[in-house]
């Protein structure tokens, strides 16, 4: 097992990361920027390394810095978390060539996988069904009319080597289609420093399921169910829960034993989730990405499971086996977690850092909070805007969903804005509460209560 761990992350889950590594009995190496001195993580750490000013580009995802900052703690180990360096191939490669394990799969795997064509061109060849569209990068104007002839109108064009909703366009008619390409190639040229493009059918308010998967070094995959991540804003999570309501168990059970499928034709190892796009009415299901890292919503699977997911991770890294079999995983009750934010939901959800001046948690029966906020605590300016993950667990989602209102509202943070009251007006709408959910919930109940809130990107 390893004997030091540098946590190349911040925030929640780097807290997470450290929680575990404790359970585990290994020190931890927190770094972090000048903008998170006073950070709760590198408070918990057992040693922490400062690695660069407040831009992420010169701090958390500086690779020299952060591997540098590994080497002089003799660390054996970096877990990335989630966003920044985590599905970075390079970093990977570099981490194994200083003979730092890289917790987390092989970095062939995260290159293939971390860009969206060549996933969904190994997919089909494993058989598991994709979205129609292009298998390449667009690049000729006519190449592309000549696809959506086929598909048909209205189509989504997105960047190769995307991610977090970004370069991400929807396409209605041929009118709009080549100012919506140059735009999404400039999104992505920016957010990616890669403007490839592909275009695939829009899939009209479908929503999303996915599969979390784990992996050995010898061969062992196993599912842990499903988790619904429909309610989004701008293609990205607000809240997820497990196990998703209103489709039959033959179709869940066909998805993962797909998702299995889709990870063993790349030998997975390690902690990865394999995504979909559920269409209800045609009861048809389509392989979107795999994330190969661990995701902001693994908490929910945790708490239907009972299975610690990063602890795993770490175990699996070190290359111990998975002792787990399929028939080990016997999920229970209902769980769902709410995104909270430092936005304000009344000011068309602008960003609202700075100092939270006091603050009350929620706690009780089936309430787990995973934040890294203190009173006092100034949240920066720089990073993403997620401040906490409030998940509540049920006997069934009644409960869950009784719980998670009662949690928000004991939930009290003075000095700044946050979406945990947008989260209650969700939490009731009768929609949400029937299960009647799909990707545009949040514009159909905005249209409904006649307002137009949108959580921004960063
Ligand atoms: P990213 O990696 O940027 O998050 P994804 O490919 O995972 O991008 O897609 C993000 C979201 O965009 C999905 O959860 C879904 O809401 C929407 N989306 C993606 N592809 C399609 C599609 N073909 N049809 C309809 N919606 C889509």
């Amino acid at each position: 097992m390893f004997k030091k761990i540098l946590i190349a992350n911040r925030g929640e889950i780097a807290l997470r990361i450290i929680r575990a590594a404790k359970d585990l009995e290994i020190k931890t190496v927190a770094v972090y920027s000048k903008a998170d001195t006073d950070s709760l993580h590198t408070q918990l750490a057992d040693e922490r390394v400062c690695i660069g000013p407040a831009p992420a580009s010169e701090s958390y995802l500086n690779i020299p810095q952060v591997i540098s900052a590994a080497i002089i703690t003799e660390c054996d180990a970096i877990h990335p978390g989630y966003g920044f360096l985590a599905e970075n191939a390079t970093f990977a490669e570099i981490c194994i060539e200083h003979n730092i394990a890289f917790i987390g799969p092989s970095p062939d795997v995260i290159a293939s996988m971390g860009d969206k064509i060549k996933a969904k061109v190994l997919m089909k060849k494993a058989d598991v069904p994709i979205v129609p569209g292009l298998l390449e990068a667009v690049s000729n104007l006519d190449e592309i009319k000549k696809i959506i002839q086929k598909i048909g109108y209205p189509v989504i064009i997105k960047a190769a080597a995307g991610g977090g909703g970004k370069g991400i366009r929807i396409i209605e008619d041929s009118s709009q289609l080549e100012p919506m390409i140059n735009a999404a190639r400039l999104e992505a040229e920016k957010a990616f420093k890669d403007s490839s493009l592909y275009i695939e059918k829009y899939i009209q308010k479908p929503r999303h399921i996915e599969v979390q998967i784990l992996g050995d070094n010898y061969g062992n995959i196993i599912h842990l169910g499903e988790r619904e991540c429909s309610i989004q804003s701008r293609h990205q999570k607000l809240i997820e829960e497990t196990p998703p309501v209103n489709i039959s168990q033959k179709i869940k059970q066909k998805m993962c034993e797909i998702a299995v499928r889709a990870a063993r034709s790349v030998k997975y190892k390690s902690a990865g989730t394999i995504e979909f796009l559920f269409d209800s009415r045609e009861k048809k299901f389509y392989f979107i990405e795999m994330n190969t890292r661990i995701q902001v919503e693994h908490p929910v699977t945790e708490l239907v499971t009972g299975i610690d997911l990063v602890k795993l991770q770490i175990q699996l890294a070190a290359g111990e086996k998975l002792k787990l079999t399929q028939k080990d995983i016997v999920p229970s009750g209902h769980a769902i977690e709410c995104r909270i934010n430092a936005v304000d939901p009344d000011n068309n959800f602008a960003p609202s850092p700075g100092k939270i001046e006091s603050l009350h948690l929620p706690g009780g029966p089936g309430v787990r909070l995973d934040t890294h906020i203190y009173a006092g605590y100034t949240i920066p300016p720089n990073y993403d805007s997620m401040i906490a993950k409030l998940i509540t667990y049920g006997e069934d989602r009644k409960e869950a969903l009784s719980r998670m209102r009662r949690a928000l509202s004991e939930f009290i943070v003075n000095g700044i804005k946050t979406t945990i009251p947008f989260h209650l007006r969700i939490l009731n709408d009768s929609s949400f509460i029937k299960g009647d959910i799909h990707t545009h919930f949040l514009s159909c109940m905005d249209k409904k209560n006649n307002s137009s809130p949108q959580i921004p990107t960063e």
